[in-house]
């Protein structure tokens, strides 16, 4: 077989692959795509998307019951999950079908089946013996579920790959891990049904996010009816007849055991470079194999660039949407354009959902000299008829010196949502007397972002601590 001549090789069809070769394409480059499992990558195919599908039906349960306090009587519902799989999945073949499409208008070949770099300007793709020559090669390889050390009975536990694909909603679940994808899982199965039990080695989870917000949704959940087992990790996990025995250990490993039907690790992903040929050309890479990148997402190697989860920076999905965008613009459209990772807003969709954007209040306490922390805690209105025991928790952190707001935390109904918007004030350096300048919309739930008058509380950083 032949070699090909492109442009630009991207080696996988995700997030960040998918913008920089569209893009690439556009400005005249001929680009290749190769992609081994679905062209769309986690996001469309088993992130982003489906979850979000999952989380729409895990709340209609809440739904239902506040709607009696409205005034309806709603018959003895039930929830087939064979149907909700079906639909979300005709949903992603959809968007697949679209992605592969848009990536063809383009003009971009998109190739099925893996691809392994031999050399700095060499491609191939072991399952066809295909081989491409490539000015450039873009590494858009994203990542994968990670199990952690190998203990008992570990093929046993799914991840959120296969928990969009089980046959039926498990009666029982076990959860292991505190981030993103525990805490969104552990929502999702609570409102579908199931029993959860979250598994967390440390006090607390979401690590990273504000302290208040971690609390605040902690007790929200568990008066959703999930268990928390935090300061224990899974040691065994043992097949039965009807289930699984799992075991969890402290940290002086005293055991206890819990009877679960499935069993879930979301202990964190690793980048996806095994056996990419990277050693071939020396590309660097960290101890858990993150492609080391500079700030236009080069790698060691001056014409391999790598973008998006593979490179372990900020791993979501505008991101590498970003980092693709701005690789192709600097490489084939001629402008060097550079990623600003800084005040990425994110959401997390729990129930109730947490929107952030900017620094935590201990963020902000390490950082500046002065922080002011507005916070309010309040029932929110359609809580009042349903009679649902659940609170908003709002928190914005200023910098006392400059009073720009530098750190906003939502939990709350369409707390993602308001973070976007927000994101856009923090990035311009929005004050906290904008914030006050802003005339309410009532009744919202967001109008006490520009209502909150009263400092909750002010840290002054001591002079011995700030001349560290
Ligand atoms: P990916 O989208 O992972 O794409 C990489 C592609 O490369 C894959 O399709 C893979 O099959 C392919 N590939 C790998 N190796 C090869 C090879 N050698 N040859 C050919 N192809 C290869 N982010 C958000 O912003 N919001 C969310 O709500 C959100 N929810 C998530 C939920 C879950 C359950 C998960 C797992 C992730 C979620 N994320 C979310 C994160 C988001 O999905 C990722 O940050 C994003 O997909 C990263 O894009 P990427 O292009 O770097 O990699
Ligand atoms: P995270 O990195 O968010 O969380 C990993 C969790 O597992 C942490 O609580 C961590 O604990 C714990 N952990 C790590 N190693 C071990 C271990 N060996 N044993 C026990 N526990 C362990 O990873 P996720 O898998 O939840 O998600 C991956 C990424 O995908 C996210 O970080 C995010 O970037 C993205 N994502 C984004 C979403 C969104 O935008 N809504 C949704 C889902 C995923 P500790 O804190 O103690 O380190």
């Amino acid at each position: 077989m032949g070699v090909s001549e492109v442009d630009l090789f991207v080696i996988g069809a995700g997030s960040g692959g998918v913008r920089a070769a569209r893009i690439a394409a556009g400005y005249g480059a001929k680009v290749a795509i190769a992609e081994e499992y679905r062209v769309g990558g986690t996001c469309v195919i088993r992130g982003c998307v489906p979850k979000k599908l999952l989380v729409y039906a895990s709340r209609f349960s809440q739904d239902f019951e506040d709607a009696a306090g409205y005034g309806w009587t709603v018959p003895q519902t039930s929830f087939d999950w064979p149907t909700l799989i079906a639909n979300k999945d005709r949903e992603i073949d959809r968007l697949e079908g679209a992605y592969t499409r848009n990536l063809q208008k383009a003009g971009v070949v998109v190739h099925n089946g893996r691809a392994i770099i031999e050399d700095a300007h060499t491609v191939v793709m072991p399952g066809t013996g295909e081989r491409f020559r490539a000015g450039h090669i873009l590494i858009a390889t994203g990542g994968a579920p990670f199990h952690g050390a190998t203990i008992p009975g570990i093929e046993h536990a799914i991840s959120s790959n296969e928990a969009f694909h089980l046959p039926q909603l498990p009666r029982r679940v076990l959860v292991q891990g505190g981030g993103y994808i525990a805490v969104e899982f552990a929502c999702i199965f609570a409102g579908l049904g199931s029993e959860v039990t979250v598994v967390y080695r440390g006090e607390n989870v979401l690590r990273g996010f504000d302290d208040s917000l971690r609390d605040h949704l902690r007790k929200e959940m568990e008066s959703r009816g999930i268990r928390f087992e935090c300061g224990r990790v899974v040691s065994r996990i043992e097949k039965g007849p009807t289930g699984y025995s799992v075991s969890l250990d402290d940290s002086e490993g005293r055991a206890i055991g819990v009877e679960v039907d499935t069993v879930m690790f979301a202990i964190g992903r690793r980048p996806n470079t095994a056996g990419l040929g990277l050693e071939n050309v020396g590309v660097e890479t960290t101890p858990i194999g993150a492609v080391v990148v500079d700030a236009f997402s080069r790698t060691s190697v001056p014409n391999i660039y790598a973008v998006g989860d593979v490179t372990n920076r900020v791993n979501l999905t505008p991101v590498a949407i970003r980092e693709g965008h701005a690789f192709a613009d600097s490489v084939f459209g001629g402008k060097p354009t550079q990623v600003d990772h800084a005040d990425v807003a994110t959401a997390v969709f729990s129930e109730p959902e947490l929107g952030v954007v900017g620094l935590t209040e201990a963020q902000a306490i390490e950082t500046l000299k002065i922080v002011q922390v507005y916070e309010t805690s309040f029932r929110p209105m359609k809580a009042t008829l349903s009679g649902r025991e659940t609170r908003v928790l709002m928190k914005l952190v200023v910098d006392g010196t400059s009073k720009r707001v530098v750190g906003c935390h939502i939990a709350g109904p369409d707390a993602g949502e308001l973070a976007q918007v927000l994101g856009i004030a923090v990035k311009m350096r929005a004050t906290k007397a904008d914030f006050d300048a802003t005339m309410a919309v009532h009744p919202t739930m967001a109008e006490e972002l520009v209502t909150m008058r009263e400092v909750t509380r002010t840290h002054v950083r001591s002079a011995a601590a700030a001349a560290e």
